[in-house]
């Protein structure tokens, strides 16, 4: 069954089954894939799961979630669960998919991300990688080499993948809706020319209204301007509210995040 894995995706098959061996289970789960991924190959996963933080950090996670079973011998050879079998499944179209003659861990990790309901694409997805980001990643570092995994482009400027990711696990925490940036109305500090934002204390004598005293925006991620001055590209973003991101930011980077998360 396993003739066309690479030798790296064997170890990963490999080590989940020692994983699975360890948390006593019955099966070969999707999260001992993981474990099993990121145990192999260290390379890929610093590459293409910058904000995943240390393997540590998914296994407290999994240990929270599973039974404490007694450990199995490792001389046992545990069973795929059905989930996982899907998953190798999968990262044998993705391989086929990319023309590639041989499934390799990059392939598993896809596999992983498509079974959508296993705990392992929980553990990815709310650590902010998506499916779709991966299969950017992957697509374009096969073809290119090594840089196209940790550089993102935004208005035409390389950005530091590793920085983005860590970025976007943040603004996640919030709702975003499409709005025209407009200018706001704010209070300006009599005494020191400073600006003031709550326009509460409108009454106060300390402070004078200035309509439109605040005429642009900065994306939190990029720092491209919003203002009404500067066309559609520099009028049309998302906030939450408080905040704003530039449109180019959220569909590129945000959006395919929250619809791989659904
Ligand atoms: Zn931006």
């Amino acid at each position: 069954m396993f003739e066309r894995y690479t030798e790296k995706a064997r170890r990963v098959i490999f080590f989940a089954r020692y994983e699975a061996s360890q948390f006593g289970s019955p099966y070969i789960e999707t999260e001992h894939l993981l474990l099993g991924l990121l145990r192999e190959n260290p390379a890929l996963t610093s590459k293409v799961l910058p904000a995943i933080g240390s393997i540590e950090g998914i296994r407290k996670q999994i240990e929270e979630r599973t039974t404490p079973r007694e450990k199995t011998s490792t001389s046992v050879d545990l069973p795929l669960s059905n989930e996982s079998k899907r998953v190798l499944a999968y990262a044998a179209e993705e391989a086929e998919q990319l023309k590639q003659k041989h499934i390799g861990s990059e392939h598993l990790l896809l596999g992983l991300l498509r079974e959508k309901n296993a705990f392992a694409a929980y553990l990815l997805n709310s650590r902010g990688l998506s499916l779709e980001r991966v299969h950017e990643i992957v697509s374009k570092g096969l073809d290119t080499g090594g840089q196209a995994f940790d550089i993102v482009e935004i208005h035409g400027h390389g950005w530091d993948l590793t920085y983005v990711q860590s970025q976007l696990l943040e603004l996640r925490k919030f709702a975003w809706r499409k709005r025209q940036w407009k200018p706001l109305d704010t209070l300006v500090e009599i005494q020191s020319d400073r600006t003031f934002f709550d326009l509460t204390l409108k009454d106060d004598s300390g402070f004078k209204f200035v309509a439109n005293g605040w005429p642009r925006e900065f994306c939190s991620l990029c720092h491209w301007e919003l203002n009404t001055d500067g066309g559609p590209e520099h009028t049309a973003g998302y906030t939450n509210g408080r905040e704003w991101l530039c449109a180019e930011c959220y569909e590129k980077l945000l959006q395919p995040m929250d619809k791989a998360g659904e």
